[in-house]
């Protein structure tokens, strides 16, 4: 069977068409400032090169036509036709309370995703775009919508109350939902396949350190806690995005700077985390790790303070569970770089984690870090959220 995963945001769209069984990339590629001028289509075979095409994409639908021109075209092409796509999984980011799992996507379903557009305005409707883009092209072909927040809905109640008026989560459904959960749920299932044991039986600290970057507690299976909040802007210090902060600072900054409140949070999201920390050196990890090592002070603190909270995350996590068996790391940071695994590592002792430093030097690919004999397993495991959107698309069309 072969799957169309499709990530669409507000003016990009990613996509990889999978092979099912062999799961198997055949292609894949982002359109990029759709409704913008300038937009582009970069289109890789499988094996072949990115090929860049400068083309007139005025809306997503547009976009979503490219895409199937380009999986269809004769040369840079891996299907004939349209009907070779079976099913079409597409990336949802918030579910809210609504969805505890992927779903076929139906006139009924879209209703329920749009009343969540409230619980984030910068994506549901960007996805919801996606979706109708492609239901309009493709009208005979199942659809999954396989939701960020679906697999943290097991969290208790404690762990997602926010300490304010109940009031406001009753009405206003402010809680925490958490994001990153296709990742989550992908490496925690397979930590628990590479050291050939049942996640049922396993504690499990997962850090997604990418550009956003979360950690989860996945207690027997299920998650029980994360670091993301009602908006990905809570919880680990990001590329762009803050993480925690004292709520009385938006104030504070708004006044202080004669901005709103709504400006402040711009901030946050956009111009803080080790961009911010590092006083514009990069939010990008490999720039700051360059600039570290020539001295920026800035760069220096800001990888510091990076590592000091994921450290938190994982003792407060590992209090959550009563104990961890393992901690993996993933996504774009967590997988490549040695040197913040390190930096992490070091508060992560007292666990006994026996973090062996050579084959912490590893990157992108399966690795266990700790010695043999460690108490708790550290390990590298890279992501697939693509993969996962696949595999959820195939278990739901096939049901
Ligand atoms: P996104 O959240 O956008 O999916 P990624 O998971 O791709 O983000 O992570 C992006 C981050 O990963 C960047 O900060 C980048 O520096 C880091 N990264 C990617 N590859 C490497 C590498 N080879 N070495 C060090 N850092 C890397």
């Amino acid at each position: 069977m072969n799957v169309l995963v499709i990530n669409c945001g507000s003016s990009s769209l990613k996509y990889q068409l999978i092979n099912s069984e062999s799961e198997e990339v055949l292609a894949k590629g982002l359109c990029e400032r759709i409704g913008i001028d300038g937009s582009a289509i970069i289109h890789q075979p499988e094996g072949g090169e990115k090929i860049r095409t400068e083309a007139d994409m005025p809306n997503h639908t547009a976009a979503v036509k490219l895409v199937i021109e380009k999986l269809t075209d004769p040369q840079v092409g891996v299907i004939k036709s349209l009907d070779e796509i079976d099913a079409v999984g597409h990336r949802i980011v918030h579910g809210g309370e609504k969805f505890a799992s992927s779903v076929v996507l139906d006139d009924e379903v879209l209703k329920a995703i749009e009343e969540c557009n409230d619980l984030a305005p910068l994506h549901n409707p960007a996805n919801l775009i996606g979706i109708n883009s492609c239901r309009e092209i493709m009208p005979d072909v199942p659809m999954a919508g396989v939701f960020d927040t679906a697999f943290h809905q097991t969290m208790p109640k404690k762990a997602y109350l926010y300490g304010l008026p109940l009031s406001y989560y009753q009405d206003y459904k402010v809680r925490r939902y958490g994001f990153h959960g296709t990742s989550h749920d992908f490496v925690s299932k397979r930590a628990a396949e590479i050291l050939g044991k049942d996640r049922k039986d396993l504690k499990i600290i997962v850090c997604h350190l990418g550009n956003g970057a979360s950690v989860s507690a996945v207690k027997y299976g299920e998650s029980v806690d994360t670091s993301m909040g009602l908006t990905p802007l809570e919880g680990l210090i990001m590329g762009t995005r803050s993480g925690d902060l004292d709520p009385a600072i938006i104030t504070f900054i708004a006044q202080k700077e004669n901005i709103s409140a709504e400006q402040v949070i711009d901030i946050c999201n956009k111009k803080s985390g080790v961009l911010g920390l590092s006083d514009g050196v990069s939010s990008d990890f490999r720039d700051l790790a360059e600039a570290a090592g020539k001295g920026n002070e800035a760069a220096k603190t800001a990888l510091e303070t990076y590592a000091y909270r994921v450290a938190k995350y994982i003792g407060a996590y590992a209090a959550a569970m009563n104990g961890v068996d393992v901690i993996a790391f993933t996504a774009g940071v967590g997988e490549n770089n040695a040197e913040v695994r390190a930096k992490i590592g070091a508060y992560l002792g007292y666990l006994g984690t026996n973090i062996d430093p050579e084959k912490n030097k590893l990157r992108g690919e399966e690795v266990i870090l700790s010695d043999a004999d460690a108490k708790v397993v550290t390990m590298v495991v890279p992501t697939n959220e693509e993969l996962a959107i696949a595999r959820e698309t195939v278990r739901l069309v096939n049901a």
